[in-house]
Formats: structure tokens, C-alpha cells, sequence
């Protein structure tokens, strides 16, 4: 989910990406693309806060997701956002990373750690084939926290049973790079991944 504009798109991490013993996706505009309109979610979320004749403390969408909490309406928020992200992810489209994995040219460990729910993540990945692909998918709600914190990314390499330095997470926010930092994991951008055109002979 949503970052955007994408802004890592240098060819920064791809000795990273090469060299890692595991790999840990995000997964919205990195394997794939969910068919969201943002828009439409960020005024049903202002709607559930109306709902309960609340005046949202902010206009953007996740900090109004963080907040929610306070105001007593976390199941409603968080339920207007998956169910827009389920939706989404029913009709999402495949990128060039995520056909790369589903390639299977890559035998390294690999997992998905993303903004979006748990559940919307599995149909995505289900929708292309890609459940047999990845170890571990955590979403925002599998943890306790979400990125940038880096407690997901760290969960999400745990499964690869890899240490974060040996491994690479590849996204395309500077919210993926701020993860990747805190926890300790060299980040590549889409690009750097993509770049790295035969990941079977990749130089170790
Ligand atoms: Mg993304």
C-alpha cells in the first residue's frame, strides 16, 4: 500500500539484493500492483470517524488507521481499509518482480512483508500463484506494529531464519528504506532487483 510517489527508483541496493542469503518483498508495488483507489478509501475512513460524530485529527489515511485506536473505532477503520484492500487485491496485477518469483529462478528463501492486511496480501499472492513462493507473508495486522517500524520486517525474516544483515528487503517507498534501516536489513529498490537480470547465476 501506498507510498506513492515512488522515489527509490535509483539502482541503489543491487550488491545487496546479489548478495543476500534470503529475500523479503513488500508487496504493493513490488510483486504486484492492487487495484485501489486511495481515494475512495481515505473518504470511507473520514465516513466511519463521521459515523461516530468524530472529526478526524488528520487527513492522511494511515496516520487516521494509527489514531483510530484513541477514538474507539479501530475495527471500523481497519474494516473500511481491508475491505477495500481485499477487494483491490482480487483484481491485482502482477509486476515484473513478482513474475520473476513466480518464475521459480530464484531458489533463495523468500518472504512478503507489506502496509497491507494480512488477509488481502494471501489473496493477491493466491490470485497469481505466488502462496508456494514466499515462507511468510505479514501484513500490517500480523504484528503489532506496521513499517516503518521495523518489528514486521524482522518477523518476516525470521521464518527465512536468516540474519537481517545476510538478507536483502526489496520495495519501492522510502518507507521500505526507512524499514529496511531500523531493522538492521540492506535494502534494494525494485529497480536494483530487476536489474540483477539472472538471479540463478547470481555472483556470490
Ligand atoms: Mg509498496
Amino acid at each position: 500500500m501506498t507510498d506513492r510517489p515512488s522515489d527509490v527508483g535509483d539502482s541503489s541496493g543491487t550488491d545487496a539484493f546479489v548478495g543476500a542469503d534470503a529475500v523479503v518483498y513488500d508487496l504493493d508495488g513490488t510483486l504486484l500492483e492492487l487495484v485501489v483507489d486511495w481515494d475512495r478509501v481515505a473518504d470511507d475512513v473520514a465516513a466511519a470517524y463521521a459515523a461516530h460524530a468524530l472529526i478526524p485529527p488528520t487527513d492522511d489515511l494511515w496516520s487516521l488507521l494509527d489514531a483510530a485506536g484513541e477514538y474507539g473505532i479501530a475495527d471500523d477503520v481497519e474494516g473500511a481499509i481491508a475491505a477495500h484492500e481485499r477487494a483491490g487485491a482480487a483484481r491485482s496485477r502482477l509486476l515484473p518482480l513478482g513474475d520473476r518469483l513466480l518464475a521459480g529462478v530464484d531458489d533463495r528463501p523468500a518472504s512478503v512483508c507489506s502496509l497491507n492486511c494480512e488477509e488481502a496480501c494471501r489473496i493477491a499472492l493466491d490470485e497469481h500463484g505466488l502462496t508456494e513462493a514466499v515462507d511468510a507473508v505479514v501484513g500490517r495486522d500480523t504484528v503489532e506494529t506496521h513499517k516503518p517500524d521495523p518489528e514486521s520486517l524482522l518477523a518476516a525474516l525470521d521464518e527465512l531464519g536468516v540474519s537481517p544483515e545476510r538478507a536483502a528487503f526489496v520495495g519501492d517507498s522510502p518507507s521500505d528504506a526507512v524499514t529496511a534501516d531500523r531493522a538492521g536489513v540492506p535494502f534494494a529498490s525494485v529497480e536494483a532487483a530487476l536489474a540483477t537480470t539472472d538471479n540463478s547465476s547470481r555472483a556470490r
